[in-house]
């Protein structure tokens, strides 16, 4: 971290100063640490990335937590995680079960987050700068659920559309909607967060709206025909 620079968004803004007032709570932080790849993983989260200042929404692991309370606690009835259910409820099962291994690093700026899998790979998710400092709480939770379809065993299979803020024609898209891609995971997630999030803002829900349909418009392909 110390090679990191970056400064820190309005907390208001970004759900920072909202989750962080639930997440400084030692159940929850040792849930999370258990539960979402950090443990085995301290060497990437401290020396500035915030494992000895677990509350600090400042730096990154506090982010991080924030985004894993908001994965965990959106739905109303949150404990009933069954795949059969509406996604805000069994996208923490999800979570849980495909990201095993969670690192954060500086990045080069190129990216949000990576995910690396295959038969020669150390399978692993790993979080840059801009996962904690360009993204508000509801973006943090779906780069998570992207990332972790990945994991998951979905790639990207397309080229941006003509327009697309993340690079037209260039790799990294979805097809369709029906592909059930990350890009379609991440939105569908901020979708219902909208819909129904619990324990939120309005504020927030409308900023996952709005990332929402960000998505929608520049990340599949063959647009989906709809907006949230
Ligand atoms: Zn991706």
């Amino acid at each position: 971290m110390a090679t990191c620079s970056y400064t820190v968004p309005d907390k208001n803004v970004t759900g920072d100063n909202f989750y962080g007032a639930s997440i400084c709570n030692q159940t929850y932080i040792d849930y999370f640490w258990n539960t979402y790849g950090f443990a085995g993983n301290k060497d990437y989260w401290d020396d500035g990335f915030g494992w000895e200042d677990a509350c600090n929404t400042d730096k990154p692991l506090a982010r991080t937590f924030n985004a894993c309370y908001l994965l965990t606690y959106s739905a109303q009835d949150y404990q009933n995680d069954a795949y059969s259910g509406p996604m805000l409820n069994w996208a923490r099962r999800y979570v849980r079960d495909n990201c095993d291994d969670l690192r954060s690093l500086c990045g080069d700026g190129s990216a949000i987050a990576r995910s690396f899998k295959g038969a020669f790979v150390d399978d692993r998710i790993e979080l840059y700068l801009g996962f904690w400092y360009s993204k508000d709480v509801p973006g943090r939770a779906e780069t998570l659920i992207h990332e972790s379809r990945h994991q998951g065993g979905k790639p990207h299979n397309a080229n941006f559309p003509a327009g697309s803020v993340f690079g037209a024609g260039k790799s990294g898209a979805d097809s369709t909607w029906g592909y059930e891609g990350a890009w379609m995971y991440g939105a569908l997630y901020l979708w219902w967060f909208f819909a129904q999030g619990a324990r939120t803002t309005s504020a927030l829900r409308e900023r996952a709206r709005q990332r929402g349909n960000l998505v929608i418009d520049n990340a599949f392909a063959t647009h989906p025909g709809f907006n949230i």
